[in-house]
């Protein structure tokens, strides 16, 4: 194979050509700044305002909801900072989950160092919160829930709707990040009681750099950086308006014909994780086998670090990832895995396949042929494997 199998879509996607195009001309033909009174700031101000209506029908919210942001990571920092600060004379208890994606995470552990107090609930084998434990977390004080709809790593979907109803009958904000969500399921915010809604562009085929918080109409919410007033006062900065035209799009195109895309992406995932589980001993699938995104798949390799077999794979042309994260050197099982209830050692040798649709059957069978081989040769020279094969094991 001379060309790249992409299976990281999780990570990022391309930007599709569709969307591109349309961006274009902002960097260059219509450069105004929406602020500016003359024409050339009306022509990008109704760009702006088209890209807003847009992001809103896409959740069933008002154009007035939609606050642009740089990206994912500053939506949910500001939807969680943003209105823990700001309801802070009601209460300072936040409900999240313990598998959230670092961005929502961080931001609560930075309010837990400023006074604010977090409970973090567990998840299930599958990486399942239960509704029932996030009603039994809610206190006198608790000000905000935020649990995210679909996990990144293991792609388990959390049952959103149902927390919304609880965290309307009980009067507490509810923030869900939608990233890896928008575009695989429906995000209706009115129908699942949504208050709060993090999503970014270029998980679904639209440029980085660029996201949205909805924030329905009365949530009071903080600025979490200072200047100018743009974003009805709720985001200081001139607009990336290249990129807020070209989220626009994306989020306009990712949230049609869901379902005809998901039925294809799920037969590719399942042609993908019964091969691997049929032909890869000590196999385990994690994250749940039905609620789960069309195109995620994450498994756990016993005896094999999911470093090597990252780079393995990179050799043989198929980009993937592991569900560790290096970080600063050190390398700590990922968060998600350990909240699942793996063991260190398994979940080191993890990997995330996730599909998108330009992939095809030929490229998973691809994986399929070079991927047992690969396990095999690594678990050859792993000490662990020689020691306990045909012993324990655990999956
Ligand atoms: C990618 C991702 C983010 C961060 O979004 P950026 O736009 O990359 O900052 C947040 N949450 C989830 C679940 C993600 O997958």
């Amino acid at each position: 194979m001379d060309r790249i199998i992409y299976l990281d879509h999780a990570a990022t996607t391309y930007t599709k050509p569709e969307v591109l195009k349309e961006m274009l001309p902002y960097f260059t033909e219509i450069y105004g700044n929406p602020s500016s009174v003359h024409s050339y700031g009306r022509e990008t101000r109704k760009a702006l305002d088209l890209a807003r209506e847009r992001t809103a029908k896409a959740l069933n919210a008002d154009p007035a909801e939609i606050i642009f942001t740089s990206g994912g990571t500053e939506a949910d920092n500001l939807a969680i900072i943003g209105t823990a600060t700001a309801n802070k004379k009601k209460g300072n208890h936040i409900i999240t989950s313990s598998i959230e994606h670092p961005a929502a995470l961080h931001s609560c552990q930075y309010l837990e160092k400023n006074g604010f107090q977090v409970t973090y609930l567990p998840v299930d084998e599958y990486g399942l919160i239960d509704p029932q434990d996030v009603k039994e977390a809610i206190k006198e004080n608790t000000i905000l829930i935020s649990i995210m709809t679909a996990n990144n790593e293991i792609g388990t979907i959390q049952p959103v709707r149902e927390i919304g109803a609880i965290a309307k009958e009980k009067g507490v904000l509810f923030h869900t990040d939608a990233v890896q969500a928008v575009g695989s399921i429906p995000n209706d915010v009115r129908d699942m009681n949504i208050d709060l809604l993090t999503l970014s562009a270029h998980k679904s085929h639209g440029p980085k750099g660029v996201g949205a918080l909805y924030a329905r109409k009365g949530v009071r919410l903080n600025h979490i950086s200072h200047g100018g007033a743009q974003e009805r006062n709720r985001r200081a900065g001139t607009e990336n308006l290249p990129a807020i035209v070209g989220l626009g799009k994306a989020i306009e195109l990712a949230t049609q014909d869901i379902e005809a895309r998901n039925e294809k992406l799920r037969a590719l995932r399942d042609r993908l994780i019964s091969g691997i589980l049929s032909s890869v001993e000590y196999t385990r699938l994690n994250g749940h086998p039905t609620k789960r995104l069309a195109g995620n798949s994450n498994f756990s390799f016993e005896f094999i670090e999911g470093e090597a077999l990252l780079l393995s794979l990179d050799m043989k042309g198929i980009a993937a990832s592991s569900g560790s994260a290096c970080t600063s050197g050190t390398l700590d099982p990922s968060h998600v895995l350990l909240a699942i209830g793996l063991p260190h050692e398994i979940a080191h040798g993890s990997l995330r396949l996730t599909l998108g649709d330009e992939n095809t059957e030929e490229e998973i069978d691809y994986v399929l042929e070079v991927l047992p081989q690969i396990v095999q040769r690594l678990r050859e020279m792993s000490p662990l494997f020689n020691q306990d094969k045909g012993g324990k094991i655990y999956v």
